[in-house]
């Protein structure tokens, strides 16, 4: 968008909107119909916006970048409904998001960035590194393509996909603004998860922020030198630097944190890994995740046995943790983070390299 001096006019606010068309000598009811276009009513095009002059949509048409990701592949889980969708950005990168039906209504998985630098050793997003930020109304556009596709109404947005959240702030804070506002989906703030790795100066900024989003927190082991074997980031920022910020974050904004923890058979799924991890949930009470770690194939990390991972629920449960296992999701269909991105790639070279 910048190569080509275009406005990206779907991650702009309101409020900026309204500065724009201002700036073009438009009536202010404009921004607000406009806006409501695109965020609400998920116009594909300036075309279908018929209650707007003729004039003010060539002009439009010219001066921005109407953002809109067409999927170019949807897998469906026979097993549990789950589909996933590939997309292709307008540079040739590709993302994936998960649409997952549930019960308390449909949540869609997003991705924050095209891969990812943080390079956790057993997640596939991160293997072919990071090649740039999403920017707010690549985000955005994944809910509405998924909420379109489906006819169904998205009620949670979960940011789980590829990439680190926190390491794309502003446009993941804006879009988190434009997502709950009133003249967009609206969708409420409790129904908002973001997932970090551990980024210690984001998760003080995000405090401030003051969302009513849920902060996860990736923690997936339960003793700095074992975090570190998992996780690069955890050099950075060691364990008690995050678990003083996750704290904090409670105490600022309220809302309990949640402890993602991908059971690694042999690796972190021993009785003394539960009983300090249950110390570390206890003093803040967190929620505990627990994911069975999806087998990537491109690192020998396999998968707890199914008792062990009862153990250790038990455990925890045992020490008055509230925890959950993660139900899986789309086994079926790549369901691990990048999975199916990355095979895309992987069977896409020359297309992806130009
Ligand atoms: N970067 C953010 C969000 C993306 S990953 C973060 O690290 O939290 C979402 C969650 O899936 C993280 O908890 C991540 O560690 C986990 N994850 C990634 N690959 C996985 C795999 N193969 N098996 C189980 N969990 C995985």
């Amino acid at each position: 968008m910048e190569e080509t001096g275009q406005m990206d006019i779907k991650s702009l606010t309101l409020e900026e909107l309204s500065a724009y068309l201002n700036g073009m000598g438009e009536k202010p009811f404009r921004a607000k119909q406009l806006y409501q276009w695109m965020h609400q009513k998920l116009a594909g095009s300036y075309e279908e916006m018929r209650n707007l002059p003729k004039s003010l949509r060539e002009r439009l048409q010219e001066e921005t970048v109407y953002m809109s990701l067409k999927p170019v592949e949807v897998l469906t889980s026979r097993l549990d409904g789950t589909e996933k969708y590939l997309f292709r950005l307008n540079d040739g990168n590709v993302i994936e998001s998960v649409l997952m039906r549930y019960h308390h209504g449909n949540s869609v998985c997003i991705s924050t960035q095209a891969g990812c630098r943080m390079g956790c050793r057993f997640c596939a997003s991160t293997i072919g590194g990071l090649k740039r930020n999403l920017c707010t109304s690549e985000m955005l556009e994944q809910i509405y393509e998924i909420q379109k596709a489906s006819g169904e109404r998205v009620s949670n947005v979960v940011l789980m996909g590829t990439g680190e959240p926190l390491d794309n702030y502003e446009n993941v804070v804006r879009l988190i603004r434009m997502l709950t506002g009133e003249e967009g989906l609206h969708i409420s703030q409790r129904n908002i998860t973001l997932s970090t790795c551990g980024i210690v100066p984001g998760i003080y900024r995000l405090a401030e922020e003051k969302f009513a989003i849920t902060l996860a927190l990736s923690l997936h082991a339960s003793s700095q030198e074992k975090r570190e074997e998992l996780m690069p980031i955890a050099k950075k920022y060691e364990l008690s630097e995050v678990l003083d910020a996750c704290r904090s974050y409670f105490g600022t904004t309220g809302r309990r944190v949640t402890f993602e923890y991908s059971l690694v058979g042999g690796v972190n799924d021993h009785e003394e890994d539960a009983v300090r991890l249950a110390g570390l949930a206890k003093g803040m009470e967190a929620h505990v995740n627990l994911i069975p770690v999806n087998p990537i194939k491109e690192r020998d990390y396999r998968k707890s046995s199914r008792q062990v991972i009862l153990n250790f629920k038990n455990k925890l449960e045992k020490y008055g943790i509230n925890v959950t296992i993660r139900r899986e999701m789309g086994r079926d269909i790549n369901g691990a983070c990048g999975q199916l991105r990355r095979s895309y790639m992987e069977s896409n070279k020359g297309e992806e390299e130009q």
